[in-house]
């Protein structure tokens, strides 16, 4: 049988589902900042130089055929292409299926949902390379995987499929041509392509070469690494344009840390906090990610170079002498990379202290947004807790915004703990019950309504010599502390109140650990507090986590023997009334206190029933 020429077979491909949506977005978007494409795709491929670079430290051959390491772009007005290649690490037939044709990093959903914010997200959320359908209707990838002979073509029209199939071999790296849109032909023109280059790309560490039509390829960019430079010749522009290379963002940092350390070990770093809430600060597989690069060779970016507490800090580490050859594995043992960690973390911390100075308010804007995740450092690294506290910003009874030093400052005469409230919302909790006997007193109480609060505060010991207090667990301590503008004391008969304290013990039964005559209420008639280990947020918040093992324990019920409620209980109770009506009463004043937490009552038909009996007889003595 006559052997037929085997014909290069091309195999077609479905999109992931999440793909497909967010091509959908990108193929119909009518985002005005299209530019952003660009970015995108040079980012791609100074990545790939920099995988490549990276290899040839221990394979030098990877090297050798090409040893230019650039990024040419190359628009060519008859064909209505742009093409956008790079002569780095390359992709072959399985890279080109899972990496443009899925997402691997989780949070898609979320991009998709948000999408309609525009692009600005399209970075952060890595699936940068998809944007290259905001401006072409068909993208073409060929790439040949360095050390490998055999190119294959990625094709697709962004529309639920696309295909893949051998070409003939090609250079190394890979090679993107967009067939443009009729309306982003403008992409073609060299000053547009010029000004978007200088715009996002300009301090990309490879050359970028423009080649229009016949005319010689010219550089576009400077290409020598920022943080290289000077601190002082390293004008806002330029740090805006390398923040989003390395955050994904579009904005200005809220902070820059600039600087190069010199003596046992030498390295620059140039770290930026941003000014925008990162889409993923609490997803659990976010790690730091600041670039780590050893003369000026990209080695990792997840070498840990920061505490998780500071992972929202992106930017880059540029070590002057540590082993080009270092595996990626061997970096988290590194006694080097240790040693800067801890340096550069004293050192952002101190920047952020002085940021809290300097510029109280912006300052406060950074904190509202990364608070919560710093003080993960409360409780996770105790060397830097003191560090943290000098700048914390706590919101109080007084404050909107509190330091501890400010609070110790503040204590009153016999006032011995900072008092804290833990709660789950700044209103309800500046509204508890719990709270009325310190605002009788004008004593300061710290409102901590995020829910790391009520973690760090267990294993703090305190600040300055002060042991922090839940107001809402244990006795409150209050009695030595002057009473502002004591109001004349009612009339209260302490064996009246203790019989009715009986009274509803004994008809609460384990619904409470005790009822109890309380010191820190003024108006209100009752609240819970908690008697045990934990602080009664705390065991809710533990309790929703399933393997916990922590369930609500049954609280303290305090009553405020001077409300005119419990003063006629009292009475009643003194008088040898029913025992029935007195039951009803308690377990309303229980249900009360629930409310009064944002809880629900626990038996609502009951408490609708009894609230109807004493309704009825109130109006019927009428
Ligand atoms: P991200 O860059 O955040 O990973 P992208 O959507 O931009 O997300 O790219 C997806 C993946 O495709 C990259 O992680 C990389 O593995 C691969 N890729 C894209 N462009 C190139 C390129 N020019 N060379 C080699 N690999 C590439
Ligand atoms: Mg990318």
């Amino acid at each position: 049988m006559a052997k037929t020429a085997e014909k290069p077979k091309t195999e077609s491909h479905q999109f992931q589902a999440e793909v497909a949506k967010l091509l959908q977005l990108m193929v119909h978007s009518v985002y005005s900042d299209r530019d952003v494409f660009l970015r995108e795709l040079i980012s791609n491929a100074a990545d790939a130089l920099d995988k490549l670079r990276y290899e040839a430290i221990a394979a030098p051959a990877l090297l050798e055929e090409a040893p230019l390491l650039n990024i040419a772009i190359t628009p060519d007005k008859a064909a209505k292409t742009l093409t956008i290649a790079d002569s780095g690490i390359g992709m072959g037939e399985d890279e080109l299926i899972d990496n443009l044709g899925t997402i691997a990093k989780s949070g898609t959903q979320a991009f998709v949902e948000k999408a309609g914010q525009g692009v600005n997200l399209i970075g952060q959320f890595g699936v940068g390379f998809y944007s290259a359908f905001i401006v072409a209707n068909r993208v073409e990838v060929t790439s040949r995987k360095a050390g490998t002979d055999d190119s294959f073509t990625w094709a697709s029209e962004g529309l639920g499929t696309f295909t893949v199939m051998p070409a003939e071999k090609g250079p190394r790296g890979t090679a993107i041509v967009l067939h443009l849109k009729d309306d982003a032909l403008e992409f073609l023109e060299g000053w547009k392509i010029e000004q978007v280059v200088r715009a996002y790309s300009d301090h990309i560490g490879h050359p970028i070469m423009l080649a229009e039509g016949s005319e010689a390829p010219k550089q576009i960019n400077t290409a020598n690494a920022i943080w290289t430079r000077p601190k002082s010749e390293v004008t806002a522009e330029q740090h805006k344009e390398f923040f989003g290379h390395v955050s994904g963002s579009y904005s200005d940092p809220a902070m820059t840390i600039h600087y190069r350390a010199e003596g046992r070990h030498e390295y620059t770093v140039l770290l930026y906090v941003p000014a925008e809430r990162p889409f993923d600060l609490y997803d659990p597989e976010r790690r730091g990610r600041q670039k780590l690069y050893v003369k000026r060779v990209y080695i990792a970016d997840d070498a840990e170079l920061l505490p998780p507490y500071l992972r929202f800090v992106r930017g880059v580490i540029d070590s002057e002498d540590m082993p080009l050859n270092l595996s990626r594995e061997m970096l988290q043992h590194n006694p080097q990379v240790a040693a800067i960690r801890k340096a550069v973390t004293n050192k952002v911390l101190g920047e952020i202290k002085k940021f809290s100075e300097s510029d109280a308010e912006k300052f406060l804007k950074m904190w509202e947004i990364f608070g919560p995740v710093i003080k993960e450092g409360l409780y996770e690294d105790f060397e830097h807790r003191d560090q943290l506290f000098a700048f914390a910003r706590f919101r109080s009874t007084k404050n909107a915004s509190v330091t501890l030093k400010d609070y110790v400052a503040g204590l009153k005469e016999n006032q011995t703990a900072i008092y804290y409230l833990a709660g789950e919302d700044a209103v309800k909790a500046a509204a508890s019950p719990q709270l009325e006997g310190y605002k009788a007193r004008d004593v300061e109480v710290l409102l901590f309504v995020d829910p790391v609060d009520s973690f760090w505060v267990r294993t703090a010991m305190g600040f300055d010599g002060k042991p922090f207090k839940s107001v809402t667990q244990g006795t409150a301590d209050l009695d030595l502390i002057a009473v502002k503008d004591a109001p004349p004391k009612s009339e209260v008969k302490e064996s009246a109140t203790a019989k009715l304290i009986v009274a509803m013990k004994e008809s609460l039964g384990d619904k409470v650990k005790d009822v109890r005559s309380s010191t820190r209420l003024t108006d209100s008639a009752v609240c819970l507090v908690a008697d045990g280990e934990l602080d009664r947020t705390l065991e809710k918040l533990l309790a929703r986590q399933k393997d916990s093992g922590v369930n609500v324990s049954a609280p303290v019920l305090e009553i405020n023997a001077g409300h005119p409620l419990i003063v006629v209980l009292a009475a009643a109770a003194d008088g040898g009334a029913s025992s029935p009506e007195l039951a009803d009463a308690a377990q309303l004043l229980l249900d009360q206190a629930h409310v009064l937490e944002g809880e629900p009552v626990d038996d609502p038909a009951g408490f609708s029933r009894r609230m109807a009996n004493v309704l009825t007889r109130a109006f019927a003595r009428q």
